[in-house]
């Protein structure tokens, strides 16, 4: 399995891949099908929509086509390529010695690829290693790290220009326009489409920005991630009006304890739902435990939500260089909604806050 050895160790997305394989060999599987495009380039650094990694105990062969070819010999040197076009049989690919009767795949692909895969191996056994794939991507590369912390930084800038352009008159959809415009400014556009309640429609917590419009005395709530060189970010803040209830700001009060509470608890060995409970007991314990209706955070990378989640079932234990989010949120509907969210990064002895906007 380590013949491609020496030159994989250098690159962090071969450890990764090698990370895999292990999982996929020690759970008895013959090979693994690897085709989302969010798995292939965690796994081998290529961004690319039209591949099929084949990883078996031989080698691992990068299917895809001719337009991709020189991205896989640039970023993945240490892999085969093979032609996507002749990813049709058994015996068209050029594994010899496989049995292929148990095979990996990844449990969220579409029906139809996953009958162009039973068409190959119309005998084998499927075996879902979703799990394995998203836990090996939980824990990101120094490199990953770095992009991310970069597109945190400019989500923050992305919130200070954007906020300052923010006015009375306003509707949730010019003030998500502003902030999308500013995200493509400054990084690749957003990474999921912008939240801007005003006032009571922040309640809901997954709002679609509409023609609500600001009267300068509601508060607001923005939930935003900037996209940049492929990896997400994602942080929540709020607006205060000139009008702000009493209740408002006892809930901004307990939320913003909950969010610094969960952060002062972050480190390494503990478990995702024991994170999760700091936050959601303090709320508990202050009346409003129900109207915190979501897990505290989930990962952040390729993709917004990935593993690890932080909710009160996941057992996962956090890792150094596990990226998470940690946004605790009160939700009284028909009156009000206040979430806070930070990106957090899990170090080796507890956790650097990665969003600096003021909270
Ligand atoms: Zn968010
Ligand atoms: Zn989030």
């Amino acid at each position: 399995m380590r013949q491609q050895g020496v030159k994989m160790k250098k690159n962090p997305f071969a450890a990764r891949l090698e990370q895999f394989r292990e999982s996929v060999i020690s759970r008895g599987l013959d090979a693994a099908l690897v085709s989302s495009p969010a798995n292939v380039r965690a796994l081998t650094g290529v961004e690319c929509d039209s591949a099929t990694l084949l990883l078996s105990p031989a080698k691992t062969i990068f299917y895809t086509d001719f337009r991709y070819v020189p991205a896989v010999e640039r970023l993945a040197p240490y892999l085969e390529i093979g032609d996507i076009l002749k990813f049709r049989s058994k015996r068209s690919l050029s594994v010899k010695g496989c049995r292929f009767e148990k095979i990996g795949f990844e449990s969220s692909i579409s029906c139809a690829a996953f009958e162009r895969f039973r068409k190959v191996f119309p005998k084998a056994e499927f075996v879902d290693v979703e799990g394995e794939i998203s836990s090996a991507r939980a824990v990101k590369t120094p490199e990953e790290i770095e992009i991310i912390r970069k597109a945190a930084a400019l989500n923050d800038e992305a919130w200070r220009i954007a906020q300052s352009k923010f006015a009375p008159g306003m509707s949730e959809r010019d003030m998500a326009r502003i902030i999308k415009h500013t995200m493509l400014d400054l990084g690749d556009g957003e990474a999921f489409e912008t939240i801007v309640c005003i006032g009571e429609n922040a309640a809901e917590c997954h709002h679609i920005p509409d023609d609500t419009k600001w009267d300068g005395k509601k508060n607001i709530l923005v939930d935003m991630g900037i996209k940049y060189r492929g990896y997400a970010s994602d942080m929540t803040r709020n607006i205060f009006g000139s009008r702000m209830s009493k209740l408002y700001k006892k809930v901004y009060g307990l939320v913003l304890e909950a969010n610094m509470r969960a952060i002062e608890a972050a480190k390494p060995g503990m478990t995702a739902k024991s994170l999760d409970k700091v936050a959601r007991d303090f709320l508990e314990v202050n009346g409003f435990g129900k109207a915190f209706g979501h897990s505290l955070g989930h990962g952040v990378g390729l993709e917004v939500h990935e593993n690890p989640t932080i909710s009160h079932r996941a057992n996962t234990r956090l890792e150094p260089g596990m990226i998470i989010t940690i946004e605790p949120g009160v939700y009284l509907s028909g009156n009000l909604g206040v979430r806070i969210e930070d990106l957090v990064l899990i170090t080796e002895n507890g956790c650097e806050v990665l969003s600096s906007s003021a909270k």
